[in-house]
């Protein structure tokens, strides 16, 4: 350790060379009179202090041959951010594109960096919904401390962001605002009646006529006398049509308004707020999203995003189903609106849509919000395919016979009857399950059953092992995220 003190503290770190300890040479930073660096040892990743300072004095850690060893705790990350500001999440605003990078596994985030870096895009690599919390048992400050880290440690300093993603109640907003986030993604799907997309023409005639009066003549001046005037979209509203939108969307704009008020409008710093309107069973026609959207102006609800749902189907992990034709007309539509209002289109599950990639590209100018959530487990799952064979057979196994379980979470049509039987394929060939979607969606979501399963004794029965192989093959799996993310940036036009 001394020798790499010395290396520190005379800020010429490529002089250390050991083979027990890995220097992050990108993580090296200077601030007054401390130097700063990431380091992985048999032990983990450590921060390793050298100098003096206000920043050296407050990191938490042990004292070592004239330097400090500090983990990367949550009380360290709080300290790095007071004092390192770009380890610190930002909001974006709507003048740059963005794209979510949830990270399930708090370890895929630099190869994220790696990927994105110098682009004319700016990465949200905190990302993740109160139900992946759930899934795979870590804490919003989890969430936030790993992209932290992965920031520092790859020396990227063109800003994050963190998003409380899908959040549907006050409490969970309340808790990602209190830590700091700066993107909030707001579900609206409880507040969606789900059930008026397959009533009859005169149950929703009778359905609408309990609306009050003075509710629905608001809307059938605004939207049945006066027609929308929005470039480059095309939007014709029926009286059909416009009942079934506010009989959907009424309890729902109210309810983006009500958390606006609450939550958004009185902070004295900037977030960006998402709507989400994609979770459910209607896909968004552009008349209803610009109904949402020109109710939410009327009331002053500035927005950074909305999500709609898009016809066909945005499946996790796999591309794009669905009427390609249809997909881009209406998210000709859907783009314009957004520009209209002065927001960016999100498009959520985007990960894997590489059919739709250039037409997203191409509408929104760019200028666009993009999620992507599990395809970085799938590429660590296939980083476990190449070179642990062994594990990635027993959770391939475990996942098959948990399939039904997961399904209650993850809307897929996944046919298990197709993937290839594990006993057929011989080591070499188990990385070729993660090319074939059914067995990527197999996969894809039961992440959550393989990283919680336990034996009979308490112990983790596959995290740990999956974890450690990981963290051995850290280069192939940030390799393995530069080819499969770089290829969504390519097609998008990044
Ligand atoms: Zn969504």
């Amino acid at each position: 350790m001394k020798q790499l003190i010395e290396a520190i503290k005379s800020g010429n770190i490529s002089t250390f060379s050991s083979p027990d300890v890995k220097v992050y040479a990108s993580s090296y930073t200077l601030v007054g009179k401390t130097s700063l660096v990431m380091v992985r040892t048999a032990e983990g990743k450590k921060l390793i202090a050298a100098g003096e300072g206000e920043l050296y004095d407050q990191l938490i850690g042990d004292n070592v041959d004239g330097g400090k060893v500090a983990a990367l705790s949550h009380e360290n990350r709080l300290t790095l951010n007071q004092f390192i500001p770009y380890t610190a999440p930002q909001a974006f605003g709507t003048q740059v594109a963005t794209m979510g990078l949830g990270d399930r596994l708090g370890i895929a985030s630099p190869g994220h960096i790696q990927t994105i870096r110098g682009k004319d895009i700016r990465p949200v690599l905190a990302q993740q919904s109160i139900r992946e919390l759930a899934l795979t048992g870590r804490t919003y400050e989890d969430v936030l401390d790993a992209a932290a880290y992965a920031v520092f440690q790859e020396g990227y300093k063109d800003g994050y962001g963190a998003d409380g993603d899908h959040l549907k109640k006050e409490e969970d907003i309340e808790y990602a605002l209190r830590l700091g986030f700066t993107m909030l993604t707001l579900d609206c799907s409880e507040n969606i009646d789900n059930t008026i997309e397959s009533m009859s023409e005169a149950e929703i005639a009778a359905k609408y006529e309990q609306l009050p009066v003075s509710l629905r003549n608001h809307y059938e001046k605004r939207y049945l006398e006066t027609p929308a005037n929005v470039p480059g979209a095309t939007l014709a509203y029926t009286s059909q049509a416009l009942k079934k939108d506010v009989l959907i969307y009424d309890a729902a704009i109210n309810f983006m308004e009500a958390i606006f008020r609450k939550y958004i409008a009185p902070l004295d710093r900037a977030v960006d707020f998402e709507i989400s309107i994609d979770e459910t069973a209607t896909p968004t026609s552009p008349e209803a999203h610009y109904l949402v959207a020109n109710e939410l102006r009327d009331r002053g609800v500035t927005i950074f995003s909305m999500a709609p749902r898009f016809c066909g189907e945005f499946q996790k992990g796999i591309d794009y189903i669905g009427d390609i034709a249809q997909f881009e007309r209406e998210l000709a539509s859907h783009a314009a609106i957004a520009v209209h209002f002065e927001y960016k289109l999100s498009i959520h599950s985007g990960s894997d849509k590489f059919s739709v990639f250039p037409l997203i590209g191409k509408y929104t100018n760019g200028l666009f919000h993009i999620k992507t959530a599990g395809t970085n487990w799938l590429e660590a799952v296939r980083v476990v395919a190449k070179v642990n064979p062994s594990l990635y057979r027993r959770m391939h196994q475990y996942a098959l016979e948990h399939f039904a379980e997961a399904t209650a979470y993850y809307h897929v049509t996944t046919d298990i009857g197709a993937i290839a039987p594990l006993a057929e394929l011989t080591d070499a060939g188990l990385p070729d399950y993660m090319e074939e979607n059914n067995a990527r969606q197999l996969l894809h979501i039961t992440y959550g059953l393989l990283l919680q399963a336990k034996n009979a004794d308490g112990s983790k029965q596959f995290a740990d092992e999956f974890f450690q192989t990981l963290a051995e093959q850290e280069e192939t799996f940030a390799e393995g995220l530069r080819f499969h993310i770089g290829r969504h940036l390519e097609l998008l036009g990044k």
